[in-house]
């Protein structure tokens, strides 16, 4: 070989290596496995807790699963000791983009001169708080700025979902549709015209069939996942009474068969029990709330598989906090609160589908599982509550193909909790390890072991309060 060509071999020899180096990358990166162990583990599934539950996880997806497995050579192993692991918790019911939390008239003041656009740097530290909490993924059920257009609910879902800040998988609703004057009505209780117009379909107000179907094809277009709607009346407005039915059984059948249509789950607020009624007969996949429903409404419900998002935390709340409200919603609140005790464990009895949902912005946002001891305070078991934000959630969403139990080829989604919370349900609230799509939001104080070198970091946060 001349020198020009043991040059030449030597440049093709470089390019080649380089070449295969640069390709080896993200090989290796995708081979990279991290095995999650505990004491017990929650499935999602079975009727009790897995002892000595092993998960495995590659890349964003779960690879096996299962009691005492064999740890694959060169995996990360993060041994969590004494506590459970679970598939990441669900809320079927938040508004992660508001703060309805403190005193009702200074919020409402407030909101008035609020920048949205700063309301919606603050939505960034809600999202965070959600998912530090264990969840993973949220159904976001209202976005509403009254005077604004900003649709900062799906801002929020796509900067997520593009990884520009941290926070739960979101299904987000806009503005949520509702009647003139009703529950969702954002000019009720201002004097007439202090906007300038009547909201419209473009506000979620809509009147009638046909422009409940505009108000539905606008939200879509503008990126809702689902639709809510408001079909009777609320706690926290000032121009209805809380149990009223607030669309028509026409507006009602086209809201349902317009979202059905587009391929859009329909979520309805409503504590009333006629409203409710009328909804379930229209094919609604969820009630929210439904403080005041009758028992013949809920074997309604549980002939048609619909499903109930009881809530219990917002009235909760509301009933501890009493006086941060007019006079006109303590008694809306006080009515509901008595009401929904009795309807949930009706519900939970006669084995209605119940989905995980709190209304967090009622209360502030990462307390969402306050509400696990609220439900089995009221007659369900600790593994059917656990059960409701995970399988149940992930039903009603229409995403259980890739989420809500631990299971080899679905996404990981990882949570884990100090004890066993089948024993005691306050461990929910005290979740110490959070993963999503297979990468660490937050470790608590693990034993971490690696069996081999790794570079991989760990993303060590603190609470947030
Ligand atoms: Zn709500």
């Amino acid at each position: 070989m001349n020198v020009l060509a043991c040059r030449r071999f030597c440049a093709w020899l470089v390019l080649a290596v380089f070449t295969f180096a640069t390709c080896a990358i993200p090989i290796q990166a995708a081979d990279n496995i991290i095995v999650l162990k505990a004491e017990r583990m929650f499935d999602g599934k079975s009727k009790t807790l897995v002892q000595h539950g092993v998960v495995i996880i590659q890349g964003d997806k779960i690879v096996d699963v299962g009691s005492n497995l064999a740890i694959p050579s060169g995996a990360q192993v993060i041994d969590l000791g004494d506590a459970t692991l679970a598939p990441g918790f669900m809320d079927a019911h938040t508004h992660l983009t508001l703060d309805y939390s403190g005193d009702y008239n200074v919020r409402r003041l407030h909101e008035l001169d609020l920048n949205v656009s700063e309301q919606a740097i603050k939505a960034t530290t809600y999202a965070r708080a959600t998912v530090e909490a264990g969840f993973t993924t949220v159904r976001d059920l209202g976005s509403r700025f009254v005077g604004s257009r900003e649709f900062v609910d799906v801002a929020l879902r796509n900067s997520i979902n593009k990884g520009v800040i941290v926070g739960p998988r979101m299904l987000v609703a806009t503005k949520g549709i509702g009647a003139t004057g009703g529950h969702f009505d954002p000019t009720s209780g201002f004097r007439d015209f202090l906007f300038g117009r009547e909201p419209d379909y473009t506000d979620g107000i809509a009147n009638g069939p046909e422009e409940i179907r505009k108000a539905v094809r606008f939200e879509v277009k503008n990126g809702a996942d689902v639709i809510k709607a408001a079909v009777s009346g609320g706690v926290l407005s000032l121009a209805d009474e809380v149990d009223t039915p607030q669309l028509t059984p026409a507006e009602m059948a086209a809201l349902i068969d317009e979202s059905h249509r587009l391929r859009k789950k329909v979520a309805v607020h409503c504590h009333g029990d006629q409203a409710a009624r009328e909804a379930i007969e229209a094919g609604v996949d969820s009630i929210e709330h439904g403080s005041f429903m009758k028992p013949e409404t809920l074997t309604r419900m549980k002939n048609k598989g619909t499903f109930l998002t009881p809530t219990l935390m917002a009235t909760e709340w509301i009933m501890s906090k009493l006086d941060n409200y007019p006079a006109a919603l303590q008694a809306k609140a006080k009515a509901a609160g008595a009401a929904r005790s009795d309807m949930f464990r009706s519900a939970v009895k006669m084995g209605v589908k119940i989905s995980f949902g709190t209304d967090a912005a009622v209360f502030p946002h990462g307390q969402n599982a306050k509400e696990f001891k609220l439900m089995v305070d009221l007659g369900m078991t600790p593994i059917d509550a656990l059960k409701s934000a995970t399988a149940n959630d992930a039903e009603l969403l229409g995403i259980a193909q890739k989420v809500g139990t631990l299971e080899k080829g679905k996404l990981a989604d990882i949570i884990a909790m100090p004890g066993d919370p089948t024993a005691d349900m306050t461990a929910t609230e005290r979740v110490s390890f959070v993963m999503k799509e297979g990468k660490i939001i937050r470790n608590g104080p693990p034993i971490v072991q690696t069996t081999a070198e790794s570079t991989q970091a760990t993303d060590i946060a603190a609470p947030v309060d």
